[in-house]
């Protein structure tokens, strides 16, 4: 039986996980449930898995929650706040965490899965975006096992060798690592078009339903460019190892390209529930709830390289993977912000971009060696890029 903590359960992918995890109760026991504004969701969910914790992210929320799991007849601990994030992912009782918070706010308590040495389902992709080296390091140092969710990663690890050198990929034959990406829902726009798409418009993935914050991260790219930077961590890659493709149809999750001219490739439905289960059950494989793919249906099955036009946080993503932490980290600070902005309706969507690189040519070049400078880098490219809004705004 696997004791289970799930940050950020009553997201997308929150949500998933306790889809495959109630699937199999014989394996799987649910020990924690973390949310933060949907405090309703979270008491049902807790209902129907019986955690020991219930944790509503911010303190605020502490006595609603409570209200709400004594109304609801339970018996859990409820806590709240950022230490109580922390408290339950490093809990001794606990085998896994499944990291699905967004954003920054996942780096801290992911962390601290990770420094009690847990087995780590990492989805919240901005935490190494944020903070790679420093998170790889811990991941080395306290002996965690880290397990990727995000579907692209999921598939790069399905197709590396079992003996794959952190760092080295030329000593298992590769050449190269091909992450694919749908191009989201702007893909075949006129580029005249996509100063004036809406939230709603960009929320409308082809393929996935997702979050919001990733959903634009799609239709701009840039979710693709933090994989790009989340690939070069997760698996010791260096810039050139990693190359984009458009795959509209998102059946390919992503390849590994091999020296003999091999490609091996993981597919399936677009279905997140396939990584979980993969990574909850890994090395067993178990039932996810997933259509199996049903070949002659596929009515087309292509490919094309990305334009950076089209895409430029992708290209501003690529170029701070290669600047160094102080740039990933700032341009995640401000993706954040313009993402949030844009759904708001305080700037368009082709702002996003301009907010990037302005955020980016300001800050400056610094060594992120602890976490303290990584937060401090974050909260100055946060709000530079907050006042970029108020000036831009209208
Ligand atoms: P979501 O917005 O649906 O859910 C986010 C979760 O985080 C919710 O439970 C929410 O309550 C919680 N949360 C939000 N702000 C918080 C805060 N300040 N403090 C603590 N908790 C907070 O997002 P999602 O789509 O489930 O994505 C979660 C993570 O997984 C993201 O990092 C995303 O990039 C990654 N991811 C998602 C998908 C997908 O298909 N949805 C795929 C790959 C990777
Ligand atoms: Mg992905």
């Amino acid at each position: 039986m696997q004791r289970l903590c799930v940050l950020g359960a009553t997201g997308s992918i929150g949500q998933s996980t306790l889809d495959v995890v109630a699937r199999h109760p014989e394996r799987y026991e649910v020990l924690a449930l973390t949310g933060h504004r949907n405090l309703t969701l979270l008491v049902e969910q807790a209902q129907l898995h019986k955690p020991r914790y219930l944790v509503a992210a911010d303190k605020q929320d502490y006595s609603a929650l409570a209200k709400l799991a004594a109304d609801a007849g339970l018996a859990c601990e409820v806590l709240a706040g950022e230490e109580a994030l922390a408290f339950v992912s490093g809990h001794d009782d606990i085998d896994m965490v499944m990291a699905a918070i967004v954003g920054a706010a996942g780096l801290l308590p992911t962390l601290a899965a990770v420094q009690a040495g847990k087995r780590v389902l990492l989805a919240n992709k901005e935490a190494l975006v944020m903070s790679g080296r420093l998170f790889m390091q811990a991941v080395h140092e306290h002996q965690a096992t880290l397990l990727p969710i995000d579907s692209e990663h999921n598939a790069i690890f399905q197709c590396l060798p079992h003996d794959y050198v952190y760092g080295s990929p030329a000593s298992s034959g590769i050449s190269k690592i091909l992450l694919t990406g749908s191009g989201g829902p702007f893909l075949n726009a006129a580029l005249s078009e996509l100063d004036n798409v809406t939230p709603e418009q960009a929320c409308k993935h082809p393929n996935w339903s997702m979050g919001r914050k990733i959903s634009v991260d799609s239709a701009t790219m840039m979710n693709k460019g933090l994989e790009f930077i989340e690939a070069c961590w997760l698996f010791g890659l260096t810039t050139e190892q990693v190359q984009v493709v458009i795959h509209p149809q998102s059946v390919i999750h992503s390849m590994v390209q091999y020296q003999d001219g091999s490609v091996l490739a993981q597919m399936g439905n677009p279905d997140m529930r396939t990584p979980i289960a993969h990574a909850l059950a890994y090395p067993d494989r178990i039932e996810a709830g997933v259509a199996p793919l049903d070949f002659a249906s596929l009515a087309d099955f292509s490919f094309q390289y990305p334009d950076y036009t089209r895409y430029p946080n992708l290209k501003l993503a690529i170029d701070a993977c290669q600047a160094g932490q102080y740039a990933t980290t700032s341009l995640n600070a401000a993706n954040e912000v313009a993402v949030n902005a844009f759904l708001q309706g305080r700037i368009r969507f082709t702002q996003i971009a301009g907010l990037n690189e302005q955020v980016l040519q300001s800050i400056n070049a610094t060594e992120l060696n602890d976490i303290d400078t990584v937060l401090k880098v974050d909260s100055q490219a946060r709000e530079l890029a907050k006042s970029l809004v108020t000036r831009w705004q209208g």
